[in-house]
């Protein structure tokens, strides 16, 4: 990995700023980002392919989205020519269903850890610098983000994980969406604030934060930013 700047204060700068930096310390081809294409990340991913255009953007497709999110994941893949990497589950959901039941109703732990959470791990293995459109406004379980984190995958891997947005409201991230002309996904105008697997994703109630309508309000992480050791 390449060796930080210890005379930077990374939490600091600018997302842009920091999206610079990291592009630039960075070896080639050790740089990816995770998307689920919601607007905060195509948001990273807009700053991120000004220096590096061809990064890898892996979406975990779990055969249960939204058709809307596949159709605009589509969409932006060819409009932005992006080098999408779609990280699949071991087991199609015929499959998957066929031998556990709809685990996303009795268990969605369980769900999230075999359609999410371990395609992830494997993608990222080849990576040193995981960028992430995570905000710290998105709800209690991400209030401590920092800019750049240290994590151990359980592989024993170390990576950087990077969420240039951490400190932005959700009014910054709509704005430069709206300023660099970012075409949105059609679900945010229905009234959905935080948009996931299509079982698991409700409209929140009135002045509740953005993921409170993920998984029934039953928990609010499906596990991919909480696998890894914060060190
Ligand atoms: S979000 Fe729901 S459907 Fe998607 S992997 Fe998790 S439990 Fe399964």
């Amino acid at each position: 990995m390449s060796v930080m700047d210890a005379a930077v204060d990374y939490e600091a700068l600018t997302a842009e700023g920091l999206v610079a930096q990291i592009a630039q310390a960075a070896e080639k081809g050790s740089v990816c980002l995770t998307s689920s294409f919601q607007t905060e990340d195509m948001v990273a991913l807009h700053m991120l392919r000004k220096h590096l255009p061809d990064v890898p953007v892996i979406f975990l497709e779990t055969g249960y989205h939204f058709p809307e999110v596949i159709a605009y994941r589509d969409r932006m893949a060819e409009e932005w020519n992006l080098n999408l990497v779609n990280a699949m589950p071991e087991l199609t959901v015929k499959e998957f269903e066929g031998k556990f039941g709809i685990l996303n109703i009795v268990d969605p732990t369980a769900c999230c850890k075999a359609r999410k959470v371990e395609p992830l791990m494997r993608s990222l293995e080849p990576f040193d610098w995981w960028f992430t459109g995570l905000r710290r406004e998105q709800s209690p379980t991400r209030a401590g983000l920092k800019k750049i984190e240290d994590h151990k995958v359980p592989s024993g891997k170390h990576m950087k994980k990077i969420s240039v947005l951490a400190d932005w409201d959700w009014a910054r991230v709509t704005e430069y969406a709206e300023r660099e002309g970012i075409p949105h996904l059609e679900l945010y105008d229905r009234g959905y604030t935080s948009i996931g697997c299509e079982p698991c994703t409700a409209i929140p109630a009135a002045g509740e934060d953005a993921r409170s309508g993920r998984w029934g309000g039953k928990k609010l992480e499906c596990g991919i930013h909480t696998f890894s050791e914060k060190e």
